[in-house]
């Protein structure tokens, strides 16, 4: 069997359940790209198995820890688990995450499903190597009317793999509707943003919908997740969203559900934000759901002062008893450094603010304890009491 060796320092992560092991940990190869592989540690004994890439940094993802060999049938057996443990979820939508890599010890997949067509995404040479026969199993498993292979991410290109999107099994629609919530929408798995929605913030728009009213503010509001959520609860909802493609979609979706109260506008939210301030705009309820700021540690300090900038004009926005939800998918920002942002924008605004939910990413989208790295998905409910 291939395998590859590594230092004493990857055998301390492996031992502390790091599911990763960096080119600078390994110290021999005896693999091809994609192999599935013996980890031999510090001592020569077998103590994992793992994917191999030839290209990544990430050298090893690991499959198990223990010297036992997996059994021919564990693609299988994690694709089930996966799939038994979202239908225990009884998510009230019909688009979720079924597997989501790591947290699903299947590293670097992603398999989204949206009615009755699946999405795939397979982000390293060993997964992708499998990519035939996950498609096998999952066709047998849920019997899709479609799966498309959603590999177009930037991170293929770390592993050498090109970026393509084709349908590998049915046939898959441009446009699938889907429901989430009370919500219909329709989807574009093809070209929308990740697999089609955002998906990791399904249970943060359930959680949003206990406090919205009044007068709402959704910034990055993408095709209307927030928007169309809360609009039956709010007086009146203006949506800001850079993509023109976006703002179209959340008018479309808006009419599909009957909501006459939501304006969507094309706007930068910096550009926005003070334009609103400007003409003396009041909200009741604003979300704050920008793109991830920080997508390398280089790139925190401006992070921090884009995080500041906006919840500091939405404070300043927002009516006194007034809810904010402000979200953060930057995983090189900690939970505490950004209730440190917001913190400072209370001060600043000479607000008081409480924190009434501390969310994260959605259950379909589960976090592992020993992995920093998977908790990306801050969200704080906030209330302005005075
Ligand atoms: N709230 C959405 C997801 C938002 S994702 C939901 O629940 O589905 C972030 C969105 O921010 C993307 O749609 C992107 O187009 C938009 N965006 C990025 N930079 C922006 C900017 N400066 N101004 C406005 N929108 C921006």
């Amino acid at each position: 069997m291939p395998s590859v060796s590594i230092s004493r320092r990857g055998d301390d992560r492996v031992r502390a359940g790091h599911p990763w092991i960096y080119r600078s940990d390994v110290t021999a190869v005896d693999a091809a790209a994609g192999d599935l592989v013996e980890v031999l540690g510090a001592r020569d004994r077998v103590i994992a198995h793992a994917l191999y890439s030839d290209r990544s940094e990430i050298t090893l993802r690991l499959l198990s820890t223990g010297p036992q060999a997996l059994p021919p049938s564990f693609l299988r057996d994690r694709l089930k688990t996966a799939i038994d443990y979202r239908a225990s979820l009884a998510v009230d939508a019909t688009a979720y995450r079924l597997v989501h890599g790591e947290a699903d010890r299947l590293p670097s997949l992603v398999v989204d499903r949206y009615g009755n067509c699946l999405v795939l995404q397979t982000l390293s040479q060993g997964m992708d190597r499998r990519a035939g026969e996950i498609t096998e199993i999952l066709g047998e498993l849920l019997q899709p009317a479609g799966i498309l292979a959603r590999n177009d991410p930037r991170v293929r290109l770390l592993e050498g793999l090109e970026q393509r999107v084709e349908a590998v099994a049915g046939s898959v629609p441009e446009r699938i509707e889907v429901r989430e919530g009370a919500v219909h929408y329709d989807v574009d798995p093809w070209r929308g943003q990740k697999t089609g929605l955002f998906l990791d913030q399904r249970e943060n728009r359930e959680a949003a919908l206990r406090y919205a009213r009044g007068r709402l503010l959704d910034a990055f509001s993408y095709q209307g997740g927030f928007a169309l959520a809360l609009a039956p609860k709010c007086a009146s909802v203006l949506a800001v969203d850079i993509s023109a493609d976006a703002v179209s979609r959340i008018r479309e979706n808006a009419a599909r559900n009957g909501l006459t109260n939501v304006e969507a506008r094309a706007m930068n939210v910096f550009d926005e934000l003070r334009e609103l301030e400007r003409v003396g705009a009041r909200f009741d309820t604003i979300v704050l759901d920008p793109p991830a700021f920080a997508k390398n540690k280089a790139a925190v300090k401006k992070a921090m002062s884009g995080y500041k900038e906006i919840n500091l004009r939405a404070l300043k926005l927002l009516e006194p008893g007034g809810f904010l939800v402000t979200c953060s998918c930057s995983y090189n920002v900690s939970e505490g450094a950004f209730l440190d942002v917001v913190a400072s924008a209370a001060a600043d605004t000479h607000s008081e603010v409480t924190l009434v939910e501390k969310r994260t990413q959605g259950r379909d989208h589960p976090i592992l304890v020993n992995v920093p790295e998977t908790y990306y998905l801050k969200c704080l409910i906030l209330r302005k009491i005075a």
